[in-house]
């Protein structure tokens, strides 16, 4: 494991202090860096739990998504399995094994930064390739392809509307604290016309990263086939304001308060990330909710198999669907968009 001695929060302050204000880009970048490098987040012992960390159900659905749509694009392999931030593997375990009963057996490659984290993906899933970018992920056969709160994770960019025009929110010192304030260059030409005149303090978020990595997601879906679930809180149509938010043991905390010591997360705006892989060939298969989404699926059915086959658990496979689906858990906030190569089918749920 990395260890580092001197607190993140210390190297801001001191990289501020000589050179003057950081982005936030900068700083969501090098905080979820620091953050993930080092430790195992997830879980009731950790600072949030995520969708496949609540039930089997979760991953065994994607699975048979997956599957589904493999069948009937005429079962080509070899085929790939790829997970972009997969966790503790728990969801890739979970797929692979509902996968593998309608003959689904991808090779199975994971897109992961923290080492901690591949420590605990190599237990759960041993047969897996690591890769630090998509680059090397194989470049011949369907990739399925699948990340759960893994684009909220990346750095956005967030633009201000000063009184002199629009700039790059910025993060200072003051004080010993953490500020957020406008920077000084201009950079009206950044933000849509039509928003260039809106009012003081307006702020427009966007994500250079996720915007990259889904066009060499679309990229590689139009070139080599196959078809990918992007699974995470957000918007399906653009919004303006900030989504920054920081999350320590199950609290929502100032979100610049803790540097590396917080889990950093932003909104996904879905809209611009299905335009973007429309753009590059891919079939947006849709946007929907995750509670739509794993009803249509058939989460009830199988949470009814599951009470039948351990009746002891029936109240726990209940509450955990609830979670997953209730509106006002996880099913309405959280959002989930298909896209497909060229000339693969409709997916299931959409
Ligand atoms: N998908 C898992 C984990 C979500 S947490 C689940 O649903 O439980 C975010 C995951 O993305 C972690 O595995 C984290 O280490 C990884 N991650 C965050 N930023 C990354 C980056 N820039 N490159 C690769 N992996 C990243």
């Amino acid at each position: 494991m990395t260890r580092h001695t001197e607190p993140l929060a210390t190297v801001f302050e001191r990289l501020i202090a000589n050179y003057g204000p950081i982005s936030i880009q900068h700083f969501m970048d090098e905080s979820n860096a620091r953050y993930y490098a080092d430790r195992d987040p997830l879980g009731a012992g950790g600072d949030f739990i995520t969708a496949p960390e609540i039930s089997q159900m979760f991953g065994e659905l994607i699975g048979l998504w997956l599957a589904d749509m493999w069948i009937r694009a005429g079962r080509e392999t070899p085929v790939h399995y790829v997970e972009l931030g997969p966790g503790r593997g728990t969801l890739a375990r979970d797929a692979l094994r509902a996968a593998a009963r309608y003959g689904l057996e991808p090779g199975v490659h994971f897109v992961e930064s923290s080492t901690a984290l591949k420590d605990l993906q190599l237990a759960t899933v041993p047969q897996a390739h690591w890769h630090a970018d998509l680059s090397t992920v194989p470049a011949y056969g369907p990739l399925l392809l699948v990340g759960n709160e893994f684009l909220d994770a990346l750095p956005i960019r967030q633009l201000v509307r000063a009184g002199g025009g629009w700039r790059e929110r910025m993060v200072a010192c003051e004080d010993g604290r953490f500020v957020a304030v406008a920077g000084d260059k201009p950079m009206d030409a950044a933000v849509p016309e039509d928003l260039r005149e809106a009012p003081e303090g307006t702020i427009v978020e966007t994500s250079p990263a996720a915007a990259a990595i889904l066009y060499e997601v679309a990229g590689r879906l139009a070139e080599q086939g196959g078809a990918a679930l992007l699974i995470d809180y957000g918007h399906d149509h653009p919004r303006i304001g900030s989504t920054l938010q920081a999350l320590r043991e199950h609290q929502k905390v100032e979100a610049l308060s803790m540097p590396g010591e917080a889990d950093l997360t932003a909104h996904v705006d879905f809209a611009a990330l299905a335009a973007i892989a429309q753009a590059r060939g891919c079939t947006w298969l849709g946007t929907t909710t995750q509670g739509r989404f794993l009803r249509a699926l058939g989460i009830e059915t199988r949470a009814e198999n599951l009470a039948t086959f351990a009746p002891e658990h029936r109240e726990a496979v209940f509450s955990a669907m609830e979670r997953l689906i209730g509106e006002g858990q996880m099913g309405a906030l959280f959002k989930v968009m298909g896209l497909a190569g060229p000339n693969w089918p409709e997916g299931a749920g959409f």
